[in-house]
């Protein structure tokens, strides 16, 4: 299989078929070897009915059908793992973006890259509550993950499969992955696509989406830092400051014995006390975080999804 496309649906009803046909025209006029898994995130419309009867059609869709709504990084993560392409490009359910971008990002993919990020250049959402919120969230996950993209949050991306092994995805996650990629060493770029407003059905998200994007961004910030290992990225900072501590001690004594200097009140006695005290605090924060680190990576047979029904997949 050369490409698996992944679409989550949570109550997409007027747009799946449409969604479908798009998919199917705009890879008709390429010789790909293709699958395209959706991936219903517990949708209470008639959307499962629709693509069920579409996969009946087609074998080339596949189907999965969640339990509950557990949001849509995880209907993608599932698409990921049922996912047999080589390259797997992910994208929305409502239309928004375009299946004609897709042998755009491939080509894009095939100059030698491992991760191609599409780019709403010219994005129609509203302004206030969608695209404000965007341009911060973008500017703040550049800023922190030191991967400079101008649109994380768009879904449609072109992936290599290898890079997306061992990226665990939850939360919000999903619009981090060329940044936990490119720590490990993969090559991302970006890539102008088309995007169009959204005809049918209602977005799912509102402004406090964007809240929930910052927190889960300090996760990440964190996940890439463990690659160092908490102990050292913490550790260092907690002796350099039982350092400065010693040395603040030290003026501290030589002052008080040598100069007679008087310590009632001197606030260099609070800043010795301070700094020794921060210090063991960091060192004891990186004991935990190290502690964190391994029950976070052995933890990792958690679900976080649960499927109930599979259509076309073995
Ligand atoms: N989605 C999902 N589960 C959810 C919310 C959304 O699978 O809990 C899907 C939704 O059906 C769509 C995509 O994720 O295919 C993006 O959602 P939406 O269009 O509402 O977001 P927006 O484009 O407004 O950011
Ligand atoms: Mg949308």
């Amino acid at each position: 299989m050369e490409l698996s496309i992944v679409v989550p649906i949570y109550n997409e009803e007027e747009n799946v078929a449409a969604l479908y046909e798009s998919i199917r025209d705009a890879l008709a006029r390429t010789s790909l070897e293709y699958e395209t898994i959706f991936v219903d995130d517990g949708s209470s419309d008639s959307s499962f009915t629709l693509l069920k009867g579409i996969a009946a059609q087609d074998q080339r869709v596949k189907l999965l059908r969640f339990r509950r709504n557990f949001g849509q990084t995880a209907a993608m993560a599932a698409g990921f793992d049922a996912a047999t392409g080589a390259v797997i490009i992910p994208m929305d359910g409502d239309l928004q973006n375009d299946p004609a971008d897709i042998p755009r990002l491939l080509a894009k993919l095939h100059e030698g890259y491992d991760v191609v990020s599409g780019w709403r250049k010219e994005r129609k959402d509203t302004f206030i509550t969608r695209k404000i919120p965007s341009l911060l969230a973008n500017s703040l996950i550049s800023r922190l993950t030191g991967v400079h993209l101008h649109d994380y949050g768009c879904t449609l991306k072109a992936y290599r499969r290898e890079v997306l092994d061992g990226i665990n995805l939850y939360g919000e996650m999903h619009r981090f992955v060329p940044a936990l990629a490119s720590q490990v060493g993969a090559k991302v770029t970006e890539l102008p696509v088309n995007h169009r407003p959204r005809l049918y059905g209602t977005s799912k998200y509102g402004i406090s989406r964007t809240l929930r994007v910052v927190l889960d961004l300090m996760t990440v910030k964190f996940l890439m830092a463990y690659s160092t290992k908490p102990i050292q990225l913490f550790g260092k900072w907690g002796i350099y400051t039982l350092l400065a501590g010693c040395l603040s001690g030290g003026t501290t004594l030589y002052m008080k014995i040598f100069e007679n200097t008087s310590m009632n009140r001197n606030p260099l006695l609070i800043l010795t006390a301070f700094l020794l005290f921060m210090g063991v605090q960091f060192i004891v924060l990186g004991l935990l975080g190290e502690l964190n680190a391994r029950t976070y990576f052995e933890s990792q047979g958690k679900p976080i999804y649960v499927i109930r029904d599979r259509v076309n997949l073995g």
